[in-house]
C-alpha cells in the first residue's frame, strides 16, 4: 500500500474542507471497498478522511419520509423496525448482499459508492478506462461472463454491483449532499450514477468534495411495501455479487396494478429502471401473462457480448419470478 495521510474529522464542514483541499483525498467509511482497492493498488489516495465519527447515524422520519443516515451501517438500516415495515424491499436487498461481517461495518453511502466487480478494473497489469484514462478496456474483447448487457459504450462495459442502490431505485429514493460550501442538494437516485459514455473513470455525479449525509424515502414508497420483492441470483448462495438481480414493486388494488417499479441490477454500469416495463404493467391484471410481457420489454435494448448472452435469458426470467413473488403468485 502507498503512503498516505489520515485525517479524522470531527465535523461535516471539517470533512468537505480536508477533503476539498487534495485533490486525490478520499472519504473513510466502512473502509471495506475503499481499503481493498487501495491494498491491490487501484485506489490511490494520498489523503484519508475518516468520517466514522461523524453525527449521521441516525434513521429517522422525515417531513417527507424516512431519512437514513449516510453512515448507518447496513445491519442498522436493514434491520430498522421502520424500513422492515414501511420499505421491505430495501431490507431484502441489504442482506442479500455481502455477509454479516461486512454489512456490520459497510455504510449506506460507501454502500452506494462501491465500485465495480470487473475483473480487469482490479488486475492493475491490464488496461482499463475506468482506472486509467485512456488506456483501453480489457472486458470489452476479453472475459465479459460477469459485463453489462444494456447501456455499456466501447470505453467500458463493466456492471454496478450493488444490492440496496437497486431497491432504492425502485423507492424513488433521493441522495442528500453536502458541498464543501456547505450547501445541500438532492439527488434523484436515478441521476446518481452514471452509463460510462466516453467518461467511465466517473461513477457518479458528486463532485470531489461532496459529502453523502443522508438517503431520502417517500413515505409514498411504502405503498409498495405489501408486494415487493427483491431477487438476486449468483454462482454461490451467499457471499457472492449478482449475476443478474430484480428490484419489483407493485401498488395494487385487488389483481390490478396501480403503479409498478422494475429494476435489474448487474446488468448495466448502473442499476437499470425500466420504464418500458412499468408502462406494460400499469392498469392490467396482475399475472404471468402480464409479466412475461413485461420483461421482454425490460430486456428488448439488450446488447449482449461474447460470454453474457446467458444473461439476457436469465434477465427476463428473473424479472417475470420478482413480479410474480412481488403479487403473492409464486
Ligand atoms: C467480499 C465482499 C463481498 C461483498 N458483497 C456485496 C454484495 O453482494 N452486494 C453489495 O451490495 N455489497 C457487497 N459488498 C459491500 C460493498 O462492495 C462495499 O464494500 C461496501 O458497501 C462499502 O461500504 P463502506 O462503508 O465500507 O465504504 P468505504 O469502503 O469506506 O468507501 C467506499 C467509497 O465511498 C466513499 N464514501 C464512503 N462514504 C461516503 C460518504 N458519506 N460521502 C461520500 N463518499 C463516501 C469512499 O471515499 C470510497 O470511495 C461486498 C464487499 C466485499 C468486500
Ligand atoms: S469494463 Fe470498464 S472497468 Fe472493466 S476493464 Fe473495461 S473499462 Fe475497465
Amino acid at each position: 500500500m502507498r503512503p498516505f495521510e489520515y485525517v479524522r474529522a470531527t465535523d461535516a464542514a471539517s470533512a468537505t474542507a480536508a477533503l476539498a483541499a487534495i485533490p486525490q483525498a478520499k472519504y473513510l467509511a466502512g473502509g471495506s471497498n475503499l481499503l481493498d482497492l487501495m491494498k491491490e493498488d487501484v485506489e490511490r489516495p494520498t489523503r484519508l478522511v475518516d468520517i466514522t465519527r461523524l453525527p449521521l447515524r441516525e434513521i429517522t422520519r422525515s417531513r417527507a419520509g424516512l431519512s437514513i443516515g449516510a453512515l448507518a451501517t447496513n445491519t442498522e438500516t436493514a434491520n430498522h423496525p421502520l424500513i422492515r415495515e414501511n420499505y421491505p424491499l430495501l431490507t431484502q436487498a441489504i442482506v442479500a448482499g455481502a455477509s454479516g461481517q461486512l454489512r456490520n461495518m459497510a455504510t449506506n453511502g460507501g454502500n452506494l459508492l462501491q465500485r465495480t466487480r470487473c475483473n480487469y478494473f482490479y488486475d492493475t497489469s491490464m488496461p482499463c478506462n475506468k482506472r486509467e484514462v485512456g488506456s483501453g478496456c480489457a472486458a470489452r474483447e476479453g472475459l465479459n461472463r460477469i459485463s453489462a448487457i444494456l447501456g455499456w459504450s466501447e470505453a467500458c462495459v463493466a456492471t454496478y454491483p450493488g444490492d440496496m442502490a437497486t431497491a432504492l431505485y425502485a423507492l424513488d429514493a433521493q441522495v442528500r449532499v453536502r458541498a464543501p460550501d456547505g450547501r445541500e442538494r438532492l439527488i434523484t437516485i436515478t441521476d446518481f450514477h452514471r452509463l460510462p459514455g466516453t467518461t467511465p473513470e466517473r461513477d457518479n455525479n458528486l463532485e470531489h468534495g461532496d459529502l453523502i449525509v443522508a438517503i431520502e424515502l417517500p413515505v409514498s414508497s411504502s405503498d409498495f411495501a405489501r408486494n415487493s420483492h427483491y431477487l438476486k441470483v449468483r454462482d454461490r448462495a451467499s457471499y457472492a455479487f449478482a449475476m443478474v438481480s430484480v428490484a419489483a414493486a407493485l401498488d395494487m388494488e385487488g389483481s390490478r396494478i396501480r403503479q409498478a417499479r422494475v429494476v435489474m441490477g448487474s446488468v448495466a454500469h448502473k442499476p437499470w429502471r425500466s420504464a418500458e416495463a412499468e408502462a406494460v404493467l400499469v392498469g392490467q391484471r396482475a399475472d404471468e401473462a402480464t409479466f412475461q410481457r413485461a420483461a421482454q420489454a425490460a430486456l428488448r435494448d439488450a446488447r449482449p457480448l461474447a460470454h453474457n448472452a446467458y444473461k439476457v435469458e436469465l434477465g427476463h426470467r428473473s424479472v417475470v419470478r420478482a413480479l410474480m413473488r412481488a403479487a403473492r403468485l409464486a
